[in-house]
């Protein structure tokens, strides 16, 4: 396309809320066949909330939640913000547990994981299955009972190890953006494929795929697995999309012919993308490549 029409192109975008960075991602966007989806804050709303909790010893429920806000105090994950919000508002209620929130030391992130950390004497783990494995922590038959029936309703369990021994589990729901669904069957419509890429478990992800219409689905990735993905996918000749919001995403949105950031997502996300779409609604992957599609055939 020449300056102008770059220029045309980009000022119509800003002016709509999308964000591209230059004419290269312009001119790519229109042959994109595959678009990528990171899941959670980019086709969830990324605001997880505990919809239950289960104790597996005999620990008291507010002792249990006490721990792991504690230990999640310091997380900037979504996940850790739900446990710190449902701690708080138990707290609330009982008036008790003040003293825990700034209780935490050797505070330590487990990428794609969970976190480490003493809370008090005790060492607590709060994360997934694959956490649990790494620190030899035994997850019994009453625990992956409580796991699969969770994830099978799309939600993803957090397990709290204290010393040594699973003490309970909380189960998080992250509901699905209101227009995941519409963008998809639609993206399908004009010939492009949908993948979903996450960190979180494959029976939940399958849950949310399902549930927005993704066709296929590539589970407990770690960052650079996500871009590899990205990469499997342009050596078979495609030209391809990445959407995603998280830290995590960032290798994956620098390796896509497009990368596309959510804009209420992390600002590494957001420097790493070509395009931003800065009121964080999905429809806007297609005003993009919309405008892509116009600005070129223009020229042509
Ligand atoms: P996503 O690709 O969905 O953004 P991440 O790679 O950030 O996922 O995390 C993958 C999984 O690791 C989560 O689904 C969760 O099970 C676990 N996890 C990561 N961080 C935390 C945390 N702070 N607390 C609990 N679980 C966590
Ligand atoms: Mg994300």
């Amino acid at each position: 396309a020449t300056p102008t029409a770059v220029m045309v192109a980009t000022g119509k975008g800003a002016s709509l809320g999308v964000l591209i960075k230059g004419g290269d991602a312009l001119e790519k966007a229109h042959k994109v066949k595959t678009i990528v989806f990171d899941k959670t804050g980019t086709l969830t709303v990324g605001k997880p909330k505990v919809v239950s909790v289960m104790l597996f010893s005999s620990i008291s429920m507010e002792d249990f939640c006490n721990v792991a806000t504690a230990a999640e105090a310091n997380s900037e994950h979504p996940i850790a913000k739900a446990v710190v919000e449902h701690g708080r508002k138990l707290g609330q209620s009982s008036g008790s547990n003040a003293q825990f929130f700034e209780g935490a030391k050797d505070f330590e992130v487990h990428a794609g994981a969970g976190v480490t950390a003493k809370v008090g004497d005790k060492m607590v783990l709060v994360g997934n299955k694959r956490l649990m494995q790494t620190y030899n922590i035994p997850v019994c038959y009453e625990v992956e009972n409580y796991i699969s029936e969770n994830e099978q309703l799309a939600r993803t369990c957090v397990l709290v190890a204290i010393d040594g021994k699973v003490a309970g589990a909380l189960a998080v729901t992250d509901p699905v953006k209101p227009e995941a669904m519409r963008v998809i069957s639609y993206l399908h419509s004009m010939g492009i494929s949908s993948i979903m890429v996450t960190g979180d478990n494959w029976a939940t992800a399958g849950a949310i795929a399902k549930e927005v219409g993704i066709e296929k689905v590539v589970a407990e990735t770690d960052p650079l697995g996500k871009a590899e993905r990205i990469k499997d996918l342009q050596m078979k000749g495609n030209k391809v999309a990445m959407v995603g919001d998280g830290i995590n995403d960032s290798p994956a949105l620098v390796a896509a012919d497009v990368g596309i950031a959510i804009g209420a997502g992390t600002d590494v996300a957001i420097e790493a993308a070509d395009v931003v779409l800065i009121k964080s609604n999905l429809e806007d992957v297609i005003t993009a490549i919309d405008l892509s599609r116009k600005t070129i055939s223009r020229i042509h």
